[in-house]
């Protein structure tokens, strides 16, 4: 069998996580590596930056509720004057915010559950393809809580996909 690209093994874990529930893989995969956390983190910074972004680091972003009135600590934020706020340097709290970034600038999302499925998704593409693939099962989560669906998906996934590779060229990463 050919070998699967880090991308299209993140992709396969995302879907079927969102789609069945079931998570299979958790922790680093034994070939992930690790580069520098910090490293990209500022590589994602610039890259943002390409976008047009400012970032603010603040220390609390508050709470707020899921779509289902339960309370959650906010870690980042994406505001439409083109500011992303994060609580920490985390590159994939970053990734995420980009990724609602992109999603603003290419206006493909229209409910709060498409837009933060998108959101999970990209982010966690380009999460997987720096440091190696992750068990998808907190943004898969973080998603549903926010009300996305299987029907969200399978409208949004190819689309997810597209906002992911936006971030990726600037990144530097190749196709
Ligand atoms: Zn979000």
């Amino acid at each position: 069998m050919a070998k699967m690209l880090r991308r299209d093994r993140a992709r396969q874990y995302f879907a079927d996580a969102f789609l069945t529930n079931k998570i299979h893989h958790s922790g680093w995969s034994h070939k992930a590596k690790r580069p520098d956390h910090l490293n990209a983190y500022w590589k994602l910074i610039r890259t943002a930056t390409d976008f047009g972004m400012r970032i603010f680091l603040a220390p609390n972003l508050g709470e707020t509720t899921d779509a289902f009135d339960r309370p959650f600590t906010i870690g980042g934020q994406f505001c439409r004057d083109n500011k992303i706020k994060l609580v920490s340097r985390s590159f994939s709290t970053l990734a995420h915010e980009l990724a609602h970034a992109v999603d603003h600038i290419l206006g493909g999302t229209k409910t709060r559950a498409e837009c933060e499925l998108v959101a999970a998704a990209a982010g966690y593409f380009l999460t997987c393809e720096v440091f190696g693939v992750i068990s998808p099962s907190f943004d898969v989560r973080y998603a549903k809580r926010q009300g996305a669906t299987p029907q969200d998906w399978q409208r949004m996934e190819e689309y997810a996909w597209y906002v992911f590779e936006e971030m990726l060229i600037p990144f530097g990463g190749s196709k």
